[in-house]
């Protein structure tokens, strides 16, 4: 999940990479390291264990190290631990000849038998990494050709299995960069004052908005005027110049103290960009979808297939378009069901969701479901991405980009589009009257002004973040949606602040969790859904008799919780269906409060990266 950058350029390009990493730190940061062309004629290697500002330190904000051509790595570790040794760039060459330098996003499933084959031809590796390897096998063909590059770089390619985008650089060739993907996302960006790669947009949109988008196994060969770009045949390739229309202080902090509370503050925003473009006249409009009304109705199931909070998204999205479509769901983690045999037929819709586009367990279900003969719609924010393209159908999601490792706004903005998407499927199949589908639709267009009233005004989540950030264990139950609500609360919460949190179905409580109440633990009891509010009040009261403290979230006028409840958080009224939206903005803020108050570094938590591009 690494983040990668390459720049060559008119300019030094130590200050240019370090900056661009600073854009994909949210992609790992167990290391850093660049690897810069110098005045002196050679590769310059500089690398650390621990987060950027170390490398900043080392290199003195890049101008030690004099050079307009450079590759740059941040790492999220996958085979090795992170330490300084195990840092990328890493280079290859015999006898302590650094002929080549490398950086990887990715996993090189074959590295063992490569290492093992080199070793007996006169390579000594130093890292515990697959990445090493490609150094050291981009160097074999390199000698082994008679020093041509791009031979050396395809003959790579084609002995490595796994996933990769690679930036690579060789010793006696001060002018190009070569770099290629497979599995793992890796952008160029064509500037003014150069020309770059990176796995993500943020990293050059202060230098450009126009990007190639690559396609497996495809070689970019930049200099600082030109990019070249041939396929694994060695053939030259066109491609269309693509303009990014992001704007580049939704990159930037813009005076918060973390991203994460900038993009919880953000979703009104968000979720507004998404759903009116598909709202005309009353009616859903959505373009990009070509099933058609045949198609829907023939429909014989839907697996959603997603990982994490877009794995929770599927959840609402199961009860949500089971109830309003008629249409039997099954939701799915993506690294599950790619190696389960799901059953699909040519009527079976697979409904993708990913915020990145390439999150590597989807994007690899996605191929198998394809593969099985099943329609495949996606749910993705990041235009063009490998999952958008390989789609028969995509959705996206106008979050704008998403930097926090947690998400909120993708999230809220993928359910936005998966109620759409449910009432749309309902209309098709006339499940919905026109009546029912207007209020529907009225109310989900109050929504943002909803969220919008909740933010304005955070004193009392942060009050009961301020009280319980000490808790050893958090419990979420709801039943239902609320159900869906609690399992994305409670990943929010464990993930950033590392407090230890389930969610369980309410019901589920007395068949075994509820042995683990003690006096004093903290369960935040979901309740927002009318018509199951009596039996959640029941299971309140089942917990606080074994010492709960309970914090009850409910729709305004649902007053009785707090008869049972210890603390209460109120949403504003609205239909059941959409209470998914509202009720998991005080639990995103509980999370971030809670993580706030420990100290954790809210925005990068430990051992995780956002955008998981290896299996
Ligand atoms: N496999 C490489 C390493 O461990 C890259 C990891 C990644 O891209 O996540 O260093």
């Amino acid at each position: 999940m690494c983040g990668i950058v390459g720049f060559v350029g008119r300019q030094q390009a130590a200050p240019v990479l370090l900056q661009g990493l600073s854009k994909l730190e949210y992609r790992g940061y167990d290391s850093a390291g660049i690897a810069v062309f110098t005045d002196k004629n050679n590769i310059t290697v500089e690398k650390c264990k621990g987060r950027l500002k170390v490398l900043e330190e080392k290199v003195d904000g890049g101008k030690s190290i004099k050079g307009e051509m450079g590759i740059g790595h941040t790492r999220w570790a996958t085979h090795g631990e992170p330490n300084y040794i195990n840092s990328h760039p890493h280079v290859g060459g015999t006898n302590g000849s650094d002929n080549v330098a490398v950086v990887h996003n990715g996993i090189i499933e074959n590295y063992i038998d490569l290492k093992k084959y080199l070793q007996t031809r006169g390579y000594n590796f130093v890292s515990d990494t697959d990445t090493e390897v490609v150094a050291q096998l981009v160097d074999y063909f390199y000698q082994s050709t008679n020093g041509n590059s791009m031979e050396a770089v395809k003959k790579t390619i084609n002995k490595l299995e796994g996933s990769f985008a690679l930036g690579i650089m060789f010793n006696n060739d001060p002018e190009h960069i070569y770099a290629v993907r497979k599995d793992s996302p890796l952008i160029v960006g064509l500037a003014k004052i150069g020309n770059f790669i990176a796995s993500d947009i943020p990293a050059i949109l202060p230098y450009t908005r126009n990007v190639y988008l690559l396609e497996d196994k495809e070689i970019v060969v930049l200099t600082k005027d030109n990019v070249a770009i041939y396929n694994i045949d060695g053939e030259p390739i066109k491609k269309e110049v693509y303009i990014v229309d992001w704007d580049v202080s939704s990159a930037e902090k813009g005076g918060y103290e973390h991203f994460m509370f900038k993009e919880i503050m953000e979703q009104p925003d968000a979720i507004t960009e998404t759903i009116s473009p598909r709202i005309k006249n009353g009616q859903i409009v959505l373009d990009d979808v070509k099933l058609t009304k045949e198609d829907i109705n023939n429909l014989d199931k839907i697996y959603i297939v997603a990982c994490g909070s877009a794995y929770h998204v599927g959840v609402v999205g199961k009860y949500i378009i089971e109830s309003q479509a008629r249409i039997p769901v099954e939701v799915d983690l993506a690294s599950e069901f790619r190696y389960r045999s799901p059953i699909i037929t040519k009527n079976t819709l697979v409904v993708i969701i990913s915020q990145s586009g390439e999150t590597l367990d989807t994007l690899c279900a996605l191929r198998e479901a394809k593969r099985l003969g099943a329609r495949i719609l996606s749910i993705v924010n990041v235009v063009g991405s490998s999952i958008a393209r390989e789609s028969d159908d995509i959705l996206y999601t106008w979050a704008g980009p998403e930097i926090a490792v947690a998400t909120t706004k993708a999230y809220s903005t993928q359910l936005s589009v998966v109620y759409l998407l449910s009432q749309y499927l309902a209309q098709q199949k006339g499940e919905m009257t026109q009546k029912d589908t207007d209020e529907l639709l009225q109310n989900l267009q109050l929504i943002p002004a909803k969220i919008q009233d909740m933010l304005k005004n955070c004193t009392d989540i942060q009050y009961l973040a301020s009280k319980f950030y000490n808790a050893k264990d958090i419990f979420f139950i709801g039943r239902s949606l609320d159900y869906a609500i609690g399992l994305e609360g409670s990943l929010k919460l464990k993930e950033i602040s590392y407090i230890h949190s389930e969610a369980y179905a309410a019901g589920e409580l007395k068949h075994g969790p509820i042995s683990l109440i003690e006096d004093g633990t903290l369960v935040i009891a979901l309740a927002t859904q009318p018509r199951l509010y009596d039996k959640l009040l029941s299971n309140i009261k089942e917990v606080k008799a074994r010492g709960a403290v309970v914090l009850a979230i409910v729709q305004e006028g649902m007053d009785t919780a707090s008869e049972v409840a210890d603390y209460v958080i109120t949403i504003p009224k609205c239909d059941p269906l959409l209470a998914a939206s509202l009720a998991v903005v005080p639990l995103q803020l509980f999370g971030y409060y809670v993580a706030a108050a420990r100290g954790c570094d809210v925005d990068k938590p430990r051992n995780l990266a956002k955008s998981v591009t290896v299996e």
